[in-house]
C-alpha cells in the first residue's frame, strides 16, 4: 500500500498496476504523484502548472527584513 507523502493517507491504487510514467492522484489532498520507480515505488510531486496568462495569480514572495 502505497502513503501519499503530502497527507499521509493510503493512496488507492495497487504497486503492481501502475507503472513508471504513470501519474496518480491522492483522494484525500488532491495532489498528484508521477510514478518514477516501480521496484521500490517511488513517487515525485506533479507541481500543477498555472496558465502563463493568469499573471496575477502567481505567489507573491514576501522578504522579511529582519535587523
Ligand atoms: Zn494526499
Amino acid at each position: 500500500m502505497a502513503i501519499c507523502p503530502e497527507c499521509e493517507s493510503a493512496l488507492d491504487f495497487e504497486e503492481e498496476d501502475v507503472d513508471e510514467g504513470d501519474v496518480v492522484v491522492c483522494d484525500e489532498c488532491g495532489s498528484e504523484f508521477e510514478v518514477v520507480s516501480t521496484e521500490p515505488l517511488e513517487l515525485t510531486k506533479v507541481e500543477e502548472d498555472y496558465e502563463d496568462d493568469d499573471e496575477d495569480d502567481e505567489e507573491v514572495e514576501e522578504e522579511e527584513e529582519e535587523e
